[in-house]
């Protein structure tokens, strides 16, 4: 089924049985408000999604029913994976999918963590 990104959330979703321990995963960094780790299908010399642990849906749902405490927890686990990685010096990029026209595959909100090399331009013309 295509992930709209309004969808109500699915907890059979990959990400929610990655969280659960049901699936393994390369775990790259963990605290209490996220899960870093390494996508299965890099697509870049390093690529990394970092997801909530709560159950969020998209970037929206995370930005309305998150407490501010769980947003700033967030996204400083965004900056300090990208920085235990080593990117900070060369630069990075991410990017969040968000429902149809975006391609979301997981309706678990996540943001991906691409770098390691030159990563082209922004947006490649399908
Ligand atoms: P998106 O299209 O933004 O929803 O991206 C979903 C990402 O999850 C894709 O880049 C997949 O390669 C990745 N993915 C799917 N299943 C797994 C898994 N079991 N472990 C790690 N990454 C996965």
């Amino acid at each position: 089924m295509p992930v709209t990104g309004l969808d109500p959330y699915d907890d059979q979703n990959i990400f929610a049985k990655i969280l659960r321990g049901e699936i393994p995963n390369k775990t790259v960094y963990q605290d209490e408000f996220v899960l870093a780790f390494h996508d299965i299908a890099p697509q870049a010399p390093v690529h990394v999604l970092v997801i909530p642990k709560g159950a969020y849906v998209s970037a929206r749902d995370f930005a309305a029913r998150a407490s501010d405490q769980d947003i700033a927890g967030f996204w400083r686990a965004v900056g300090r994976v990208a920085a235990d990685l080593g990117l900070e010096t060369e630069g990075y990029r991410l990017l969040s999918n968000h429902g149809l026209n975006a391609g979301q595959e997981v309706p678990h909100f996540h943001v991906h963590l691409f770098g390691g090399g030159p990563l082209g331009r922004m947006i490649q013309p399908s």
